[in-house]
């Protein structure tokens, strides 16, 4: 109570805020997961790895756009492309070079996918991929995961969400190798996908097994079904996503976030036999529209960050760095000696209150959530802000000393609530 009770005698600009919010926004809201009790900070701004909000508090900013803010805040390689391409006009109704020059990146380090196609979310671009696997294999059953968040309305319990669109989903245990192989066999002939992020994210990022997505792989093969990594949040783990960690390949990848260079973004590609539906001289051929799909300024800031910012180089180098930096954290909980962790990989990860090995989600205690949202109070009040369910994500810009602020606030935390964790 008492760390609310400063949040709401020194947050009284977004009070403000909230309560204008409320006339035009129902329950002030237009993104739910940005939601915490009492009401959320509003921002004013943010530069390199900081946030500003209206009160004028900094914050080291690890909530990074739940992965979309990779490159931090106002890159300025990033902004010099999107400044260059605005000078040209935005909307050209048009193909442009753009887009072939993004393509192409993409699909440098993602091999797998061979030819893409771009949209405006990570949502979209997982509608769009489980469409195209029932339009190809002319079946209409898709196996997903519990506590799999795919996009807004694709959101599976233990959270789940009455908007989703209506697929007919069958939901398997994440990381369960001889349950989840048994349901793919018996669906058989009516699987049209099996949709799985390589990394569980929004339930906690759970890394999957290689065990695991090797069956995947050998499984949705054997009965015809199209195998998507979303990769919407993971493919910013190494150069080439999780699937070039694993070394196993779907037929259908999305991607979102980051990928658009921290503008509105998503893509979805695989082998060019399966994405040649998409040919307009196809018959039979699949028809995809999207007025800002190709969007100049998107496409610009997605090419600067991928060849400029976020290299191949960068991208193996940041792994390793942020993964020691996770590793450290793991350390040190145990060195305190609290059933503590820190599960994801590199420069996403999730703080979780359990000593056991967390497979899925049903690893995960009652009592974690409610001490995530207690650090959650804790560590902003001290000017580190991460999502409200205990998320990390680091971005490029994070300079060591905020780095050091970070784990020097989860050790304060231990310190403080070591008892009740
Ligand atoms: N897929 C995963 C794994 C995600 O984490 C998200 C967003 O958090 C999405 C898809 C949806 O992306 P967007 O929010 O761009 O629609």
């Amino acid at each position: 109570a008492s760390l609310q009770e400063t949040y709401v005698r020194t947050r009284t600009a977004s009070a403000e805020l909230f309560r204008r919010a409320a006339d035009v926004l129902p329950g002030s809201n237009t993104r739910s997961v940005l939601h915490f009790n009492p009401y959320p900070l509003y921002m004013a701004s943010g530069h390199g790895a900081t946030l500003k909000d209206v009160d004028g508090n900094t914050y080291v900013d690890l909530v990074g756009e739940f992965s979309a803010g990779l490159y931090g805040h106002s890159d300025p390689v990033i902004m010099q492309a999107v400044r260059d391409a605005l000078e040209g006009g935005v909307v050209l109704a048009a193909p442009t070079r753009l887009e072939i020059e993004l393509a192409s990146l993409i699909s440098a380090r993602f091999p797998s996918v061979e030819r893409l196609r771009f949209c405006n979310s990570g949502t979209e671009a997982n509608i769009l991929a489980l469409m195209t696997a029932i339009a190809v294999t002319g079946r209409k059953r898709v196996l997903a995961f519990k506590g799999a968040y795919h996009g807004g309305v694709l959101t599976f319990p233990p959270d789940g969400n009455p908007l989703n669109i209506p697929l007919d989903v069958t939901l398997a245990n994440y990381n369960d190798v001889a349950g989840t192989e048994e349901m793919i066999r018996q669906a058989g002939k009516d699987l049209a996908a099996v949709i799985v992020e390589p990394i569980l994210g929004a339930a906690g990022n759970i890394p999957a097994t290689q065990e695991f997505m090797q069956m995947l792989r050998r499984a949705s093969s054997e009965c015809g079904a199209l195998l998507i990594f979303d990769e919407v949040k993971t493919s910013r783990t190494g150069r080439g996503g999780m699937q070039g960690q694993f070394g196993v390949f779907p037929d259908l990848t999305t991607l979102g976030k980051y990928i658009g260079g921290g503008l509105a973004c998503g893509a979805f590609g695989g082998s060019a036999d399966i994405m040649a539906r998409f040919d307009p001289g196809a018959p039979g051929g699949l028809k995809h529209a999207g007025t800002f799909n190709n969007n100049v300024c998107t496409m610009a800031a997605g090419i600067a960050g991928l060849s400029q910012v976020f290299t191949a180089e960068r991208a193996d180098e940041f792994l390793a760095t942020t993964d020691g930096f996770r590793k450290g954290l793991n350390a040190l909980c145990a060195e305190r000696g609290v059933a503590m962790q820190f599960s994801g990989l590199g420069s996403m990860f999730t703080m979780h209150f359990t000593g056991r090995t967390i497979t899925g989600p049903a690893d995960l205690p009652s009592h974690s959530r409610s001490l995530s949202q207690l650090f959650h109070m804790f560590a902003l009040l001290r000017g580190v802000l991460v999502a409200g369910r205990g998320d990390f994500f680091i971005s490029l810009p994070t300079s060591d000393a905020q780095m050091q602020t970070v784990r020097e606030t989860v050790d304060d935390f231990i310190r403080v609530y070591g008892n009740l964790i």
